[in-house]
């Protein structure tokens, strides 16, 4: 049968799993972590939980490709090269040109390398990645899979910043979104678990990771998210703040001695959120471990739920009601208390959580009451099988 890899290409990872397709059956997975830097760490989970692991310098993402490739031989999980047919890439920014995956061709490439000012840390990695297979394997079906694309079918009345319209028009300077991978997938797996056709459904998908964002998904179609020009905006997360006040930023830089913007920037990204709050960590789990006695711990906590609860809030005016809530990602799939806490807080609007049916992580699962006029769902998200099938899709198509 042939095989399909999902790949996540950072700047020193390449994380990867790979499938029988179409019957969407993980065969191996694995992560390749510190690749450019000494001892780099190689594993690959496959069969009955058996696992490879090597630590050695891996000095680019092509030799870690490579590498990969000839391991999986070594393992008996592939044959040989062949058996792989397919290749997806997720993408994290594909601007207002890639409102769709897309087949990987050269000029594919340059345009997501152009597209890296609005994802600086991401977009050049996620290219080397696709480059580092185009290299070994040039002919199979190679397809990039964008985190924008999902959002952008969001209308312009949710997507424009209320700025001059000419810095739009020129710069391209708008919400574009993020998480849409996750978001589509959640959102079709609530309508399969809903019994219900996607196109009749209003449904606020919420991913609450270390990285969090909210979507209105109208008819199966993003309406509006919470991320924005880039991933900093929305809810608290784990280290960024969300949405702020603009005039904060001067007026911190002011009395913080800071010289640059990127310096501001950095601190909204890499020192706030939920860790800049508690001064403690910026993991949920941690914060629940000492928030009896530590305040500042407890009050990011609320602030999380509280900034979730207005989000919802918002995306109910903004499709004008909700048939589902879903909830996915670490925080998600796992915070019992954190879901409790903001279902509880928003029972006005004709949701109610069964507190037995929510006591569970990680598990697909309706854990809204049997009366609950909006649904509640638990949905451990899946952006690898997703991006595997828009490989599927466009094999179809050749
Ligand atoms: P992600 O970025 O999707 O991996 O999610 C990471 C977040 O999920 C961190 O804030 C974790 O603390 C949180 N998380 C994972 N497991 C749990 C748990 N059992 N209870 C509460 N939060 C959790």
């Amino acid at each position: 049968m042939p095989k399909t890899m999902s790949i996540n290409a950072g700047s020193s990872s390449l994380k990867w799993k790979l499938y029988e397709m179409p019957a969407e059956e993980v065969i191996a997975s694995g992560i390749v972590e510190r690749i450019g830097l000494n001892d780099s760490i190689f594993t690959i989970k496959y069969g009955d939980g058996e696992k490879f692991e090597q630590v050695l310098d891996i000095e680019d993402h092509a030799i870690a490709v490579e590498l990969l490739l000839k391991q999986l031989i070594e393992l008996s999980i592939i044959q040989d090269f062949n058996d792989i047919s397919g290749v997806g890439h997720r993408v994290v920014a594909g601007g207002e040109i890639f409102q769709d995956s897309a087949l990987v061709t050269e000029e594919v490439i340059q345009q997501i390398e152009d597209l890296s000012e609005f994802a600086p840390l991401h977009n050049p990695a996620n290219a080397t990645g696709i480059k580092a297979f185009r290299e070994i394997l040039p002919d199979i079906t190679s397809v990039a899979v964008f985190d924008t694309s999902f959002h952008q079918t969001m209308p312009k009345v949710n997507y424009l910043y209320s700025i001059p319209m000419e810095y739009y028009e020129k710069y391209n300077a708008r919400k574009y979104g993020a998480h849409g991978i996750s978001h589509q997938y959640v959102s079709e797996r609530a309508a399969e678990m809903l019994g219900r056709p996607l196109e009749e459904l209003k449904i606020i998908t919420c991913h609450l990771g270390n990285g969090a964002s909210i979507t209105a998904v109208d008819g199966g179609k993003s309406v509006d998210t919470s991320m924005g020009f880039t991933p900093l905006a929305g809810v608290t997360m784990g280290t960024r703040s969300g949405d702020i006040d603009a005039s904060l930023l001067p007026f911190l830089m002011e009395k913080l001695g800071l010289n640059t913007i990127d310096e501001m920037i950095y601190i909204l990204n890499n020192k706030s959120g939920l860790k800049g709050l508690s001064g403690v960590s910026s993991d949920m789990r941690d914060l629940e471990d000492v928030e009896d006695t530590n305040e500042k711990a407890a009050i990011a906590l609320r602030i999380f739920a509280n900034r979730v609860q207005k989000y919802i809030g918002s995306y109910i005016a903004t499709m004008n009601g909700c048939d589902a809530i879903v909830f996915t990602a670490g925080i998600g799939e796992n915070g019992v208390e954190t879901r409790k806490e903001i279902i509880d807080g928003i029972t006005t609007f004709g949701v109610e959580l069964d507190d037995e049916r929510n006591n569970v992580r990680g598990k697909e699962r309706i854990i809204s009451t049997d009366d609950s006029k909006v649904k509640v769902l638990l949905i451990p998200t899946d952006e690898e099988v997703m991006i595997a099938r828009e490989v599927e899709r466009f094999k179809n198509q050749k």
